[in-house]
């Protein structure tokens, strides 16, 4: 029998798809003041992400943090189906009953870091879904991390995030916003802020403008097998370890100074360069080269 507050099949469907303990939080709760609860209320803006989107009918979304359904029931109106992961019970709860008839909704009640979303698509019938969320701004970072790992099972996201975020996520080499996040993104997606949302979209007004960005998943290194993405990430991270110090110096832990510079000269790089200089692809042509185990081909012929 069904009970009150679940909708159809939806929790039994999609409740194994919770790693660890389904809703226990993996920060406590004294950690996540509100929940970064910032509801958008302004319907032009939510036809305007709606809009942008460009939803396919046969579409999985799974939606990050519903909150008040501000977008849950829209997008249900044009795609397949949407898993909806919300961590806050009363929310939850009001709306399990509030889409319980509509089979194309399923409320599962949980810690988004705590899913696993390639389980969720299988458990869907499909091999990819279209990521949506309004995120909360306090845990933007490990959810992104988190949607990277996941993004095997991901064929395109639109996530609205701070603005001052959106612009790391975005940047171009050579521009004070680029660094680890931004190589971290554009490894494996192309992401493009669509629309600006000021703070007055949303109740309570957050104190930031906010924006909403599309990735299209881009694949950069396809004969990278997961190792070589993680070691290089590992690079990166060194690389950007102290944004003001040159690569040599950042480097100077892992590498001999001789070679770090040796690698850039043979670039005809100047030896002084910060990693903040180098796009994805140059970064990756260094990581080759000072890395020799690495299966990479050399994209730039370093
Ligand atoms: N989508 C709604 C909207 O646009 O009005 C709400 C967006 S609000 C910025 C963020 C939502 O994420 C809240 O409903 C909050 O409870 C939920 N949330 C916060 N942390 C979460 C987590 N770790 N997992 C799932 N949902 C979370």
């Amino acid at each position: 029998m069904m009970r009150r507050g679940q909708s159809g099949d939806a929790r039994q469907s999609t409740t194994g798809a919770v790693k660890a303990q389904g809703c226990q939080p993996s920060m406590p709760s004294t950690k996540r003041p509100k929940l970064g609860q910032h509801f958008l209320q302004d319907p032009r803006y939510r036809k305007r992400i709606l809009d942008e989107l460009r939803l396919r009918a046969d579409d999985l979304v799974i939606e990050i943090g519903p909150g008040r359904g501000a977008m849950t029931g829209r997008l249900a109106e044009v795609v397949r189906k949407v898993v909806a992961i919300e961590i806050d019970s009363s929310l939850a709860r009001r709306l399990q009953e509030e889409f319980a008839k509509e089979s194309r909704v399923a409320i599962l009640h949980a810690d988004v870091l705590s899913v696993d979303f390639a389980e969720l698509c299988r458990q869907q019938g499909v091999s990819q879904c279209l990521v949506f969320g309004n995120l909360p701004y306090y845990i933007t970072s490990p959810i992104l991390y988190h949607l990277f790992a996941c993004r095997n099972c991901i064929r395109a996201m639109g996530l609205l995030v701070q603005h001052e975020v959106a612009e790391r996520l975005a940047a171009e080499p050579g521009t004070r916003d680029y660094g680890y996040l931004t190589v971290c993104t554009q490894l494996h997606f192309q992401p493009r802020i669509v629309l600006t949302v000021p703070p007055g979209a949303f109740s309570p007004p957050p104190k930031v403008h906010s924006a909403l960005v599309v990735f299209q998943v881009r694949t950069r290194f396809p004969n990278w097998a997961r190792e070589e993405y993680e070691e290089f990430l590992e690079f990166v991270k060194r690389c950007f370890a102290q944004k003001r110090k040159t690569l040599v110096n950042n480097l100077a832990g892992s590498f001999s100074r001789d070679r770090v510079a040796r690698v850039l000269a043979e670039a005809g790089k100047p030896t002084n360069l910060r990693a903040e200089q180098l796009s994805v692809e140059e970064l990756a042509a260094v990581f080759e080269r000072l890395s020799p185990s690495s299966m990479l081909n050399d994209p730039l012929g370093l």
